[in-house]
């Protein structure tokens, strides 16, 4: 396959990545990218006191923005960004 350059491109829709809720209440999301195809893991930390505990654990239909962080050197990803990923984005949502 050839190579993917750096993008910045929403891939709207794309529910292959799978969600888990650590303790401390960020939320960790890892799978398939959309748009690379590479293994991509993204910790979301929600900052918040109490986090998800509150209510049992589970925020209903929460959304998240997902960036992908691959890890892999796609080209053209401007020098100081902060990614590691091919610039792809989705949101994770409970299904
Ligand atoms: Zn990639
Ligand atoms: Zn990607």
């Amino acid at each position: 396959m050839a190579d993917i350059v750096w993008a910045e491109i929403g891939m709207p829709g794309w529910s292959g990545t799978i969600r888990s809720e650590e303790a401390d209440g960020s939320v960790y999301v890892e799978g398939a990218c959309p748009r690379c195809k590479h293994g991509t893991a993204f910790r979301i930390d929600r900052g918040l006191p109490g986090g998800l505990g509150a209510k049992g654990g589970r925020g209903d239909g929460d959304v998240f923005t997902v960036i992908c962080a691959c890890g892999y050197g796609h080209s053209d990803r401007p020098a100081d960004s902060s990614e590691s990923g091919c610039g792809a984005y989705w949101y994770d949502q409970e299904v």
